[in-house]
């Protein structure tokens, strides 16, 4: 279990059900526009606010709340010195994997949309040759940064599919049917990229259902095999051009909003 300010390990039952080779860090923060200003995009237009699972698991409790929207907060307020907090959580998290004999993850969006690969520079000291001596390097992200750490996340953007991400940074769709227009969007970046889209359902069930077959109503859904994503959360060992099949949880049971179908 690793925790830093801003990124923990060990707290997400999906991450901790690896294959034991990877260890996975999240960063919760508080999505859309809890903290005061929007770092979801999407989600007023994508309709996932009402579904999303800010609220599920530790997010039921107060305290946990507070400690999203005040890591938000400095994230609003100096995204330099948040870059910099981040840096140090990641250096943290590397020396304990390393300690620990397994490969580290990061999820930064675990509860939010943040473009992170976009105008999010950040610097590193690096060991000079001379022990005494360090330098400071910039970088262009957080993934040049750390090319030893797998970084992945899902995201409603889109457009961020069409980008050219650093090798060590995958992203997977995320489908939401509340708004139609949007729903196409989602599926022309899909069969543009070739990016996985995750598609949230009602209960197990229903996924299980799909799973290994193809949808009916297919052209929706572009005739894709639905994969189990619920076994993992490694989204990066994914097989490509797959449905990532999960079963609603928290507060997205209840959703009407055509982000969970079924
Ligand atoms: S589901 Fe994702 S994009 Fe939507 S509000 Fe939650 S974190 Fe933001």
């Amino acid at each position: 279990m690793f925790r830093g300010t801003l990124i923990r390990s060990g707290n997400n039952a999906k991450t901790v059900k690896g294959d034991g080779e990877y260890e996975t860090a999240i960063m919760y923060l508080a999505p859309f526009t809890l903290a005061g200003s929007n770092v979801c995009p999407m989600a007023e237009t994508a309709g996932c606010v009402a579904g999303c699972l800010n609220t599920s698991g530790r997010g039921r409790m107060n305290n946990v709340q507070i400690a999203r929207i005040n890591k938000t907060k400095r994230y609003l307020k100096s995204r330099t010195d948040f870059m910099a907090e981040l840096v140090a959580d990641l250096e943290g998290f590397v020396a304990y994997c390393k300690r620990k004999g397994v490969k580290p993850a990061v999820r930064l969006n675990g509860t939010s949309d943040i473009q992170w690969e976009v105008a999010h520079y950040v610097t590193r000291h690096i060991k000079a040759v001379h022990p005494q001596q360090e330098t400071e390097v910039r970088f262009d992200s957080v993934f040049h940064a750390f090319p030893e750490v797998q970084f992945y996340d899902y995201t409603k953007v889109y457009k961020r599919v069409y980008r050219t991400l650093p090798s060590n940074y995958s992203l997977v769709l995320s489908y939401s049917e509340a708004n139609l227009a949007y729903a196409d969007k989602v599926i022309e970046a899909a069969k543009d990229t070739g990016a996985n889209v995750a598609v949230v359902y009602r209960t197990k069930e229903l996924r299980d259902s799909l799973t290994g077959d193809h949808l009916e109503g297919t052209e929706r859904l572009m005739n894709r095999p639905v994969f189990n994503g619920d076994d993992t959360d490694l989204r990066f060992t994914d097989p490509k051009g797959v449905i990532v099949g999960l079963y609603a949880k928290g507060a997205a049971k209840v959703d009407t909003s055509g982000f969970v179908l079924g």
